[in-house]
């Protein structure tokens, strides 16, 4: 099927990011969140970055201007989604919180739109089982810097039809992107490695192993990684690596997923890290 219009739900770290990429390929744009504000600082967020396209020659200023006027936004789900072929899911990582937006999509969405969920860990199929329409529910995980990071993890549900697959398998790579196809398992392939090392660093630090630069510098220069895993995981935010952590340890059922009660007592101090200023560093200057 022809994709044409966009809707893009939450308006948070990915959200913008998915929106920005698909404003800047030709994408009508329609942006959603509850919250206003977040939607204000997401455009923001989308002009500011492609100013940095701008001035490094990746984009021409024509172009961003006409991408900005792609982009639409709303707080009222149901009057903007009978519109729209696609919708991706980038809201807060919780399965309630997804549910409901998935029924109140399927009952106010076209007949044939795709509903994609950029969900980190949950479940692809247990969202598809509360739409009346499993074979267009499709996991499609963009990474951070959307912009920038090439990678799309494409989840298969059980009864993800192929035909759902290849239009969002052509569709990311017309964004630029390159997709790997997943099936659907706890965390995927992507954080069902990534989690548990971050979490591990977690403990070290919570155990007092090392501090926080010396844990990072270790996989920095020690394993080529570019960033360390307590930076990492302040750019993820500390709330989407316990949801994920949480989603692991219950999904598969082992507790060597146990998040680290360091972990936890972060989130409960609102300490999120880059999205609140402060976690495992300090970024309020
Ligand atoms: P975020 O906290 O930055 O943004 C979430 C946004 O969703 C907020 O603006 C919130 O107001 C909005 N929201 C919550 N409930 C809503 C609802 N019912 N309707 C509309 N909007 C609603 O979170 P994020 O980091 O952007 O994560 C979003 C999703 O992307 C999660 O599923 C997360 O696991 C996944 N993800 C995150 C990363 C990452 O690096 N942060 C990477 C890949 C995937």
């Amino acid at each position: 099927m022809s994709i044409n219009h966009v809707m893009i739900i939450g308006a948070g770290t990915m959200g913008n990011g998915i929106a920005h990429i698909f404003a800047q390929n030709g994408y009508r744009v329609t942006i959603v969140d509850v919250d206003e504000g977040r939607i204000e600082a997401g455009i923001q967020t989308i002009s500011a970055n492609m100013d940095r396209q701008v001035n490094k020659g990746i984009l021409k200023a024509k172009q961003k201007t006409e991408a900005m006027g792609r982009i639409h936004k709303s707080t009222d789900l149901k009057s903007s989604v009978p519109e729209c072929d696609l919708i991706i899911e980038a809201a807060t990582e919780n399965f309630g919180v997804k549910a409901d937006l998935f029924r109140t999509l399927d009952a106010s969405a076209k007949k044939n739109a795709i509903l994609a969920t950029n969900t980190s860990s949950i479940s692809i199929t247990r969202l598809a089982g509360v739409t009346e329409r499993p074979d267009k529910v499709i996991g499609m995980h963009f990474f951070n810097p959307v912009p920038v990071m090439k990678l799309v993890e494409i989840v298969r549900g059980i009864d993800t039809s192929n035909k759902t697959y290849k239009t969002i398998k052509e569709l990311s790579e017309a964004l630029g992107k390159t997709p790997v196809e997943v099936n659907d398992s706890a965390g995927f392939v992507s954080n069902r490695v990534l989690m548990p090392m971050i979490n591990e660093a977690i403990f070290c630090l919570h155990e007092g192993v090392a501090t926080p630069e010396n844990i990072d510098s270790v996989m920095k220069l020690g394993m080529a990684h570019p960033m360390g895993p307590l930076a990492l995981a302040d750019f993820i935010g500390l709330d989407v690596c316990l949801f994920i952590m949480e989603v692991l340890q219950n999904d598969l059922g082992d507790d060597k997923y146990r998040p680290c009660p360091l972990l936890r007592r972060m989130v409960d101090a609102g300490h999120l890290g880059r999205k609140t200023g402060r976690g495992f560093y300090d970024y309020s200057k």
